[in-house]
């Protein structure tokens, strides 16, 4: 039996255990995800109590419990064993420094939302004033290690972008950037709001060549399932699209050699990332999850929701900016499928780190796989 036999084996033996209410659940929670990522504009909303079975976590004191990962005797590529380029996305100071050391890594996306988090003012307002532009500052420093690391410095801009965020918008955060010589290499970019805004910026009369100089990668929260939309996207200005999440490996393979028969070639030759590990979120709220428990500090935390299959989903506060994301409890994993990651012809392999700690990143990077995962919809409708 191969390995992925093996794999896949283990998890229909952990969905048996589910009631059928329970192997529903998740779908219904991605469906409700989507319509709110479908909506145009962020919609102020509880996570809904009554579906994930929310426990109160909130008093306490904001810990993750579920706290190390256990890793099964498998394993699945290294970051290195793949010989082409490697992307990781980080969210946390440990998993940076993890990764700045790591040479199979060469590019490095920091998220927005995770780093650079501004002081608060006596009032307990968040990022005025001199602490607003200690932000730019903040970035700037970590985009110059990563660039002296010898790798590319992505900025992964915030999920959820509103006029009464704290502190500057991304907008006048990326100019800071480029003021202070500083520039990230590329964007990634997971909305259309954010694309729309980095397109403003374009045509705008800033004479801000720097932004020119910098790659908009589309993330898989960018919806691109065909060649209409994919050059849609185009049009919004990606010059990079990641495999759509919610395709298995089939429509992916099918969407690729669609998009390759187009007639214009920045189309046809749309590189494409592909994410080969990450918890994939499953909600964002755009309510604070704290403002309506204790107040809100601004400062990033975890916190966990326990579904009624008692399941720990992490949930990520991005409190500098007061929006939540909750994760899948389980970590997608497709590191250890070689050939059809090939076929696919990614030109990057992305890593996406959220709740990892920096051990587990430098495990995960050398091929060791999860006791639990999941392979989200790659493997449907193969057997
Ligand atoms: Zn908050």
């Amino acid at each position: 039996m191969s390995q992925r036999d093996k794999l896949s084996k283990k998890n229909k033996s952990v969905s048996g255990r589910k009631s059928s209410a329970g192997r529903k659940a998740p779908q219904e929670i991605r469906q409700k995800a989507d319509r709110i990522q479908n909506e145009s504009g962020p919609k102020r909303r509880r996570p809904n109590a009554g579906q994930t079975g929310e426990r109160s976590s909130a008093g306490q004191k904001d810990r993750y419990v579920k706290k190390v990962k256990s890793f099964s005797s498998e394993s699945g590529l290294s970051a290195s064993d793949w010989n082409m380029p490697v992307s990781v996305s980080v969210e946390t100071e440990d998993q940076l420094r993890t990764v700045l050391g790591e040479k199979s890594v060469s590019r490095i996306y920091i998220d927005e939302a995770c780093f650079g988090i501004p002081g608060v003012d006596a009032g307990g307002n968040a990022g005025k004033g001199k602490a607003g532009e200690q932000e730019a500052e903040a970035l700037a420093k970590i985009i110059n290690e990563i660039h002296e690391a010898g790798k590319e410095a992505g900025l992964r801009l915030r999920r959820i972008e509103r006029d009464t965020d704290p502190g500057p918008g991304s907008l006048s955060l990326l100019r800071g950037l480029i003021k202070l010589g500083s520039a990230p290499d590329m964007l990634l970019i997971r909305t259309f709001d954010e694309a729309m805004m980095v397109s403003d910026l374009e045509t705008s009369e800033t004479g801000n060549k720097g932004l020119n100089h910098i790659r908009k990668i589309f993330d898989y929260t960018c919806y691109g399932y065909n060649t209409e939309a994919v050059s849609m996207l185009r049009e919004l200005g990606a010059e990079e699209l990641t495999y759509p999440i919610e395709l298995n490996y089939k429509e992916c393979l099918n969407l690729r050699r669609a998009v390759k028969t187009l007639p214009d070639r920045e189309l046809s030759e749309m590189p494409y990332e592909m994410l080969v590990y990450g918890h994939l979120p499953m909600m964002v709220t755009a309510n604070c999850i704290r403002k309506t428990s204790a107040g809100c500090d601004h400062k990033n935390r975890f916190m966990v929701l326990r579904d009624r299959m008692q399941k720990d989903m992490p949930v990520r506060c991005y409190c500098k900016y007061c929006y939540n994301q909750i994760f899948n409890a389980e970590p997608l994993v497709l590191y250890d499928l070689p050939e059809d990651v090939r076929s696919l012809e990614p030109e990057c392999l992305r890593y996406d780190f959220s709740v990892e700690t920096g051990a587990e990143v430098r495990k995960i990077l050398a091929g060791a796989i999860p006791k639990d995962i999941t392979r989200g919809h790659f493997r449907h409708g193969v057997e």
